[in-house]
């Protein structure tokens, strides 16, 4: 199983995987740069050298960065969209010249612009951030569909993968809070689930896991992380999930309200939870 939380990597990307090692993770989640916005800092060469080396001599999973939440690309208001457009561009760069597998962004939210609109902004984004030749794969986040977020059903999803030019270079994570928030119930019909993302989406564009619980009820289109087994979609389908012949082999990151030693115990419980089956 490949699992691990999210990590800050302020204080170095050598220190984030040499946590992840001692919680028991084999990836982790971070930032791609600090998630009120900003300017993105260089890296320092001994650290990331050091922190190749960790990954590999633990045989770590695929490594997932997150674009900070200030990006919207789908909205009305041109600078945000220049910022945005900027900062993910630089990004994708970025987390590509260090080796990071996947970026994953929040698609946006159309404030009022309409989904249509929002749509067509994210593909255009999109297609002026990706190169076509990077390593890396963008990935778009299934939403819950708070406020005016699109993103929330697959078909969105879809379209938005239908218009960006290199195909190779888009994915999909799949957040478990988000999507039953949004009314897909992978408690009673997780196989229905899946069969419904293959149909629209497919599969294969299926890269990453956020394993979250939910402190809301189902199709509450509201978006609030609960500890794994503590929330509305609880356990048994949790593990479900992770053990489903269909997604076991994805990396799973845990997105929880917990500290590192609470993110311990979290991976610890899931891995025992996972062995009993
Ligand atoms: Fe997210
Ligand atoms: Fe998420
Ligand atoms: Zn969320």
């Amino acid at each position: 199983m490949i699992i691990g939380p999210h990590i800050t990597i302020s204080k170095g990307f050598s220190k984030a995987s040499e946590i992840a090692v001692e919680i028991g993770a084999n990836t982790f989640q971070f930032f791609s740069r600090n998630p009120r916005g900003g300017n993105a800092k260089e890296f320092d060469k001994k650290d990331i050298e050091k922190f190749q080396k960790i990954r590999k001599e633990n045989n770590f999973g695929p490594i997932l960065a997150h674009a900070p939440y200030t990006i919207n690309l789908g909205g009305t208001k041109d600078d945000v969209y220049e910022f945005g457009k900027r900062a993910i561009k630089e990004d994708i760069a970025r987390m590509n010249s260090i080796g990071i597998e996947y970026l994953c962004f929040h698609p946006g939210s159309h404030v009022g612009g309409g989904i249509e609109f929002g749509t067509k902004r994210i593909i255009d984004a999109l297609n002026e951030a990706i190169i076509g030749n990077e390593d890396l794969v963008v990935l778009l986040e299934t939403m819950s569909g708070k406020g005016s977020e699109i993103g929330f059903t697959f078909e969105q999803i879809k379209e938005i993968i239908d218009g960006v030019k290199f195909k190779e270079r888009i994915g999909v994570c799949l957040d478990t809070c988000h999507i039953y928030s949004a009314g897909y119930d992978i408690v009673n019909n997780l196989d229905d689930i899946i069969d419904e993302f293959d149909r629209i989406i497919g599969l294969d564009k299926l890269k990453a896991i956020h394993l979250n619980d939910t402190m809301t009820d189902f199709n509450s289109k509201k978006d609030r992380h609960e500890q794994i087994g503590k929330g509305k979609i609880g356990l048994e389908a949790i593990i479900n999930f992770i053990t489903h012949e269909k997604l076991k082999h994805l990396p799973f990151f845990l997105e929880t309200p917990l500290d590192e030693a609470g993110h311990k115990e979290e991976i610890k419980m899931i891995k025992e939870e996972v062995n009993k089956r």
